[in-house]
């Protein structure tokens, strides 16, 4: 079944990356197709509204809220309400109970004091390609156990470990020598939220893209083989048989589907250099859990969220909503197998020890990405420990291929934002003014 009409670019994939290119594309004039396996747009940016309030199981957070975050232009470009977060770091619990308040601000500095003994070290060029983060941030010299018992100092490793929530790898695996490498450039310092989630995003650059009369979407539909014509253009086929053809193309398949894709998926096949950095670079984990109760059980008098620190990794879990009652929980790697109701165990004892009765949560809304085929984990993690291995390797995998008319996108493309909607988006931008500039050059041949 062959679609005969043949369009500037064809774009693979329908998350923030793929939107974002095709939003930009239609507006500069150029007519686009959209394919999609999943029977939704939207990838890892998705809004659950099944139980009528709306629990974000992929991206949530605007990082970076008031320091120029590119969700916020379009945000007001779309007439979408967007919010701050309050800056609140909420409080720390054990498995057994609330840490006192003492004792929290006595970690939390420690903390600081071993982020900037980790910048100072990383920095140092005696440091080998071995050193992992963990041998820094953890060692016997590290700011991070000052003043603290031996029963404080486990405490304060597992408060070190909250920043494995974010980077999806343990602080055994991240290299030492690149951390830290984006910051001061990555979206960062406040946070804040689009009121009603990050889906009202979603659906503004598709009905955008739309109405301009150029876009066309087709959904539950999975590429299965991606050829680069002898006529110099780029066809692509679908697991359902369909064919798309396009002057251009674009692919924003996730890191870690692309890690699985046979060899002959891209005909010609990818350059040596692009399947190296495919290769190196590596997916982390993250889950997402939305706990709904009949009643509230945990105290509201202070702000959360509730950080509750255990020796496998912490679980973050925001108090998202009073009525009705919703925990929203991030779920690190280490913890990523464990079910639902046994995370609300650990929530409950955790939070109320000994409080009778913590009601049960009545629906439960929850992700699977290290097992969902189209994303195979939650985003690219940073620099892995291991010689060769350095940030250039995401400059790479943006690297177009057949003479420009085969691009990529997507969160791991982008060098100083990898991991993030604003690296999806603006990977999207990249891609879609170079394609622009690719299409009018050949018009002008
Ligand atoms: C749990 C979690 C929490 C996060 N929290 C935040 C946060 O708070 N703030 C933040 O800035 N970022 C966050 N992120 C990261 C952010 O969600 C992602 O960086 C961003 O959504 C990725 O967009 P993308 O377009 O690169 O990829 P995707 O959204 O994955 O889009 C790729 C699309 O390609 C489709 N596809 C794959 N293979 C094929 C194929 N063969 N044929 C057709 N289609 C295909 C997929 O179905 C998908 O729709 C989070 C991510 C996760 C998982």
């Amino acid at each position: 079944m062959s679609n005969t009409t043949l369009r500037d670019i064809v774009i693979i994939g329908a998350g923030l990356s793929g939107l974002s290119a095709a939003y930009n594309l239609t507006k500069a004039g150029k007519t686009v197709q959209v394919i999609e396996a999943r029977n939704r747009i939207g990838g890892r940016a998705c809004t659950d509204e099944s139980f009528g309030f709306p629990v974000e199981l992929g991206c949530m957070a605007i990082h970076g809220y008031n320091e120029g975050n590119p969700v916020l232009g379009y945000a007001k470009a779309f007439g979408l309400e967007t919010r701050p977060l309050p800056s609140s770091s909420g409080r720390l619990f054990t498995k057994d109970g609330p840490v006192n308040a003492a004792l929290t601000e006595k970690l939390r500095a420690n903390l600081t004091s071993a982020m900037s003994y980790l910048n100072t070290a990383s920095s140092k060029s005696s440091l080998s390609d071995a050193s992992s983060v963990a041998d820094i941030f953890l060692s016997s010299t590290s700011p991070l156990y000052t003043g603290l018992t031996e029963s404080e100092k486990a405490i304060a490793v597992a408060l070190a470990r909250t920043t494995e929530i974010g980077w999806g790898i343990p602080l055994e695996e991240t290299s030492a020598h690149w951390s830290g490498w984006a910051s001061g450039v990555a979206f960062a310092g406040s946070d804040g939220v689009i009121v009603g989630g990050y889906g009202k995003l979603v659906e503004s650059l598709r009905r955008k893209a739309e109405e301009t009369g150029k876009a066309s979407f087709v959904l539950d539909a999975r590429v299965s083989k991606v050829i680069h014509t002898e006529d110099n253009n780029i066809r692509i086929h679908t697991s359902d048989g369909r064919i798309f053809t396009g002057h251009t193309a674009l692919s924003t398949i996730p890191l870690g589907t692309m890690k699985t894709l046979p060899t002959d998926f891209f005909e010609p096949p990818l350059p040596a250099r692009k399947l190296s950095a495919i290769s190196r670079t590596s997916v982390g984990i993250l889950e997402k859990l939305g706990l709904f109760y009949d009643s509230l059980w945990w105290d509201t008098s202070s702000p959360g969220p509730f950080t509750v620190l255990l020796e496998t990794g912490t679980l973050l879990a925001i108090p998202i909503s009073e009525s009705p009652p919703c925990l929203h929980v991030l779920v690190p790697y280490g913890l990523a197998g464990l079910s639902a109701d046994k995370i609300h165990d650990i929530l409950s004892e955790a939070i109320c020890p000994g409080t009778v009765p913590v009601p049960q949560p009545t629906k439960i809304v929850s992700s699977c990405w290290k097992d969902d085929e189209l994303a195979l984990g939650a985003t690219s993690s940073p620099v892995r420990v291991g010689e060769g291995r350095t940030p250039l390797d995401f400059a790479e995998l943006a690297r177009p291929v057949w003479g420009g008319l085969l691009g990529f996108a997507g969160e791991a493309t982008e060098l100083d934002h990898r991991g993030s909607v604003p690296g999806a988006i603006l990977s999207g931008e990249r891609e879609a003014r170079r394609i622009e500039a690719l299409l009018d050059r050949q018009v002008l041949l």
